[in-house]
């Protein structure tokens, strides 16, 4: 009888081990504490931005390459998270496509899976550019152009300086995915200094058009 009961409770131990385990694979983080599921903590604030480029040219086998095009990609490629209650396979926050048009990705709450470091996907936003601007890359100059297009550079400056605005990020805090990790993301054609130089000045148009507004009245 004894034999019995030590079986049927190592089996209930290895089933919950399995339970267990299956719920950290899906969610990839740990199982919250009831207190925290009655009262989740606010997620951490990110404290910067990862610009990608999808390695892709704008279109592939005729459809085009899109946040819902990127999200069946990563959803092969295993990057699948739960995030407030609902399935994310893509792993950047943003997609930018090459007529500038902004698409979202996660929402800026939940952990990306853009870097290899989880430090950067768990603080940084992920912003992908569609195309392949590395000279390395297999569709670099072919069927996808070598640098980002005007109207993704426009979009990524705005984007930018809203994200910074928002969360109150340095600029030294917009980092090209090639700062952090063993990658050449988003490639040798991006010019990230005129990046930055556009965003500074974006961040200054701001402030004086912030303190003008707030000139007291006599
Ligand atoms: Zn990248």
């Amino acid at each position: 009888m004894h034999l019995v009961r030590a079986a049927a409770i190592i089996f209930l131990f290895s089933l919950t081990g399995f339970g267990v385990a299956w719920y950290l694979h899906r969610a990839g983080y740990p199982l919250p504490t009831p207190t925290e599921r009655l009262f989740p903590p606010a997620p951490p604030k990110p404290l910067g931005i990862l610009i990608h480029h999808s390695a892709t040219p704008f279109r592939l086998k005729g459809r085009m390459v899109d946040a819902k095009k990127i999200d069946d990609m990563h959803r092969q490629r295993g990057f699948s998270i739960v995030c407030d209650g609902k399935v994310y396979h893509i792993g950047y926050h943003y997609v930018i496509l090459p007529d500038g048009r902004i698409q979202p990705g996660r929402p800026e709450n939940c952990p990306g899976a853009h870097s290899g470091s989880s430090f950067y996907n768990q603080r940084f936003l992920g912003i992908c550019l569609v195309g392949d601007f590395d000279s390395h890359g297999r569709w670099n100059g072919r069927r996808s152009p070598r640098q980002p297009t005007q109207a993704q550079i426009e979009s990524l400056v705005k984007l930018c300086t809203r994200l910074m605005h928002e969360y109150d990020m340095p600029l030294r805090n917009v980092r090209r995915h090639r700062d952090v990790g063993q990658t050449y993301c988003p490639g040798d054609g991006f010019p990230f200094g005129r990046v930055r130089a556009l965003i500074a000045q974006e961040l200054e148009r701001r402030l004086q058009n912030a303190s003008v507004t707030h000139i007291p009245a006599r």
